[in-house]
């Protein structure tokens, strides 16, 4: 019988590196905790801004909305010039908003959706809009999923090579002007990553067997198990796990992370 096969976005990478027993309640167990009133505010406006940027970029008229709003309309007239002089937006160019990927390895599914592609000749640019200020820490955003899944999948799913793809994130936030950081592809990227996302669903496989077949919770991780105050709150026993692996596993559904 064919195993079903799991979809894993960059955010149920970067929680399942960072802590295996928050993966297994969150994605498998389906515990989320409920988002403080500010947190969910700012995701509201994350998504508004996407909307209205995807409006944009399918060709449809977003003036109506700009016009009852002179602070977003001042960031997002400057976001849009900055973001045309920056990537060469032309004629030549093909863009899309809210273009899907996705690749099978294994069981998994990976996949990602791009705030906006532009495919030039040589080049393949990924955009994704951040409505926060540009984090001091580029190594953090450089070494979180979102940046190594999304380059990733587009040298797999398509003809560019490793060095012809990149990766920008515009920062937008009232009253700032926007600014951008870009990551560069290539092949030695695309080695190191290939290697960190296999290892990464070896323990994933290994770890929903574990739970499938002996009722094994998914560990902590061995570094910061002795630190974190979390750490005995993973201990209860699963007691509402189906025995059969297809129930189990098909629980497991993409959410789409707005911010890092
Ligand atoms: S120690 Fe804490 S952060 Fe680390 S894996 Fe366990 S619960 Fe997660």
């Amino acid at each position: 019988m064919k195993t079903a096969v799991i979809r894993l976005s960059q955010a149920q990478l970067n929680l399942l590196e960072l802590c295996p027993p928050q993966f297994q309640r969150v994605y498998l167990e389906q515990l989320g905790s409920p988002i403080e009133p500010e947190v969910q505010e700012s995701l509201l406006w994350g998504n508004q801004f996407h909307q209205l940027m995807q409006q944009h970029f399918l060709g449809l008229s977003i003036d109506s909305i700009l016009e009852v709003d002179q602070d977003l309309k001042k960031i997002v007239e400057a976001l849009l010039r900055a973001v045309s002089e920056q990537h060469n937006l032309n004629s030549d160019c093909w863009t899309e908003a809210e273009h899907y990927r996705g690749l099978e390895k294994e069981n998994y599914l990976l996949t990602a959706i791009y705030d906006l592609l532009i495919i030039n000749e040589n080049k393949a640019q990924i955009l994704d809009w951040k409505t926060y200020l540009q984090p001091q820490n580029k190594k953090k955003l450089e070494n979180n999923w979102q940046t190594k899944l999304y380059l990733y999948l587009l040298a797999e799913t398509s003809n560019y090579l490793p060095e012809q793809i990149s990766l920008t994130y515009w920062f937008v936030k009232i009253p700032h002007e926007p600014q951008c950081l870009t990551f560069e592809y290539s092949d030695k990227l695309h080695q190191e990553y290939t290697k960190e996302l296999e290892f990464l669903l070896i323990n994933l496989d290994e770890y929903l067997l574990n739970l499938n077949e002996n009722n094994l919770n998914f560990p902590h991780n061995k570094n910061c198990e002795n630190n974190c105050p979390y750490y005995n709150l993973f201990f209860s026993k699963i007691n509402n796990i189906e025995n059969d692996n297809n129930n189990l596993l098909s629980i497991i559904d993409e959410i789409e992370e707005v911010s890092i």
